[in-house]
């Protein structure tokens, strides 16, 4: 099956928003194994739309339209894809009663007039209820062809197409597509990618796809077979084998895991309490574990030492170590780390400094160092890394080398 996207929005033309969502589609159109030839993007304009989508139809099966399902004068989606389909667009009740439900809930108050016109769909639609937000999906089969409104805003669309819209167009296909995900930390792309070239070249189902993110590798399995259990019969010993090659750098084989997840899941498995001391990545790191839920069964505190008086007042750095070898050192992440034990009494500690940049890097010290300490039940050890990128980016960095050294530490202690 061909399937091609409209992006609506005069936003989006203008660069005023980037079209995230195209991104995201198109990724998941390509798990689906559905073939993706043309995406447009067009303004909020009826004509324009009606000739885009006239045009999409006439050359997809599968047209996906993203935006101007609000409730304003703009918003103009559903309006001219029913004209183009030939079809009258009628109130859709259960529609009429979830925006009810949606005001009454948030205690929104009076319901403005034009929010009703999200319950009006084209007639013998199928209606995608939007667990977070107004305006519904709508699908609408004609002529051996599907066209699919999706609200604009992410937060809408991305929930809305996996709990719904995904497994619809699975179950349009004749084989279906079934994908896992091997997620790969310590372990750079390009060394991901040699070690399993052989791998990647021989197979064609399942295929196996890299996506490099910062500081992990993400590897996409992808099956086809008639059913899911054959798919995944399928992919069984390709994963195995990726175990065999990556082995501990492999935290999860779960989609929706990250690492900040499998790591406090691993501290709270090993009964391991935290204590995080921060310099240049500033709360970053605490910030990502404090994202999983269930993160204070393990984190005690987080302490934000930016400058060298916070690193001896509040943890112990001594002075004599900062001005020997500078706040960015081996020697000062260590006593941060220790430090940090010491003052809270927890199992483990992390300690990040290094330079972000743009300033403050020398010729010995340049912009991108970063000293990471983890200590582990009574095991330090410290690390030193050269990041590149921006400010953020070496931040960043810093944070997912941080959970990776981290999780190494655990692992340790669980195998001795
Ligand atoms: P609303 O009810 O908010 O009006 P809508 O379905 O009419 O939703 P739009 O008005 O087109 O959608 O867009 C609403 C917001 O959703 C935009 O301001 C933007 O923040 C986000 N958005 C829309 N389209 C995209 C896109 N293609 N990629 C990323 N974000 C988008
Ligand atoms: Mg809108």
């Amino acid at each position: 099956m061909t399937v091609e996207l409209i992006s609506v929005g005069t936003e989006l033309l203008l660069g005023n928003i980037v079209n995230t969502n195209a991104a995201f589609l198109s990724e998941k159109c390509a798990q689906l194994g559905l073939s993706l030839y043309y995406q447009t993007v067009v303004g909020d304009n009826p004509e324009r739309l009606e000739e885009t989508l006239r045009t999409a139809l006439g050359r997809s099966d599968v047209v996906i339209l993203g935006g101007g399902l609000g409730p304003t004068q703009d918003d103009l989606t559903k309006e001219t894809a029913a004209k183009v389909l030939g079809k009258e667009l009628v109130e859709d009740p259960h529609t009429r009663e979830r925006i009810q439900e949606f005001f009454d809930v948030r205690s929104i108050g009076e319901i403005p007039d034009n929010n009703w016109k999200q319950a009006l769909v084209p007639k013998g639609a199928i209606v995608v209820d939007n667990d977070n937000g107004t305006a519904p999906g709508i699908i609408i089969e004609e002529n051996g062809k599907i066209v699919i409104l999706l609200p604009g805003p992410p937060g809408e669309m991305i929930p809305m197409f996996h709990k719904d819209i995904f497994p619809y167009l699975n179950q349009k296909q004749p084989e279906i597509i079934v994908s896992e995900m091997v997620k790969i930390c310590g372990i750079g792309e390009s060394k991901a990618e040699t070690m399993i070239a052989d791998l990647i070249q021989s197979q064609s189902n399942p295929t196996i796809a890299t996506y490099a993110k910062v500081g992990e590798v993400h590897l996409r399995l992808t099956a086809k077979a008639q059913d899911e259990a054959a798919a995944r019969k399928l992919m069984k010993p390709v994963i195995r084998e990726l175990k065999v090659r990556f082995g501990g750098h492999i935290y999860t084989t779960d989609e929706q895991t990250t690492l900040e997840e499998a790591v406090v899941q691993l501290l709270k498995e090993q009964q391991i309490s935290l204590t995080t001391v921060e310099s240049c990545t500033g709360g970053l790191f605490t910030g990502r574990l404090v994202n999983v839920q269930g993160a204070s069964e393990v984190l005690k505190q987080g302490f934000i030492t930016y400058s060298n008086k916070a690193k001896r007042k509040l943890i112990g750095v001594k002075k004599l170590t900062l001005k020997e070898f500078g706040a960015v050192s081996e020697k000062t992440a260590k006593e941060m780390a220790k430090g940090a034990i010491l003052t809270t009494g927890s199992d483990a500690a992390v300690a990040i400094t290094g330079i972000a940049g743009p300033d403050g890097g020398t010729k010995e010290k340049p912009v991108g160092l970063v000293y990471i300490a983890v200590s582990v039940k009574g095991n330090l050890r410290v690390e030193e890394y050269r990041f590149t990128g921006n400010r953020a980016k070496i931040r960043e960095s810093a944070v997912v080398a941080a959970l990776t050294l981290l999780r190494t530490g655990i692992l340790e202690t669980i195998k001795f």
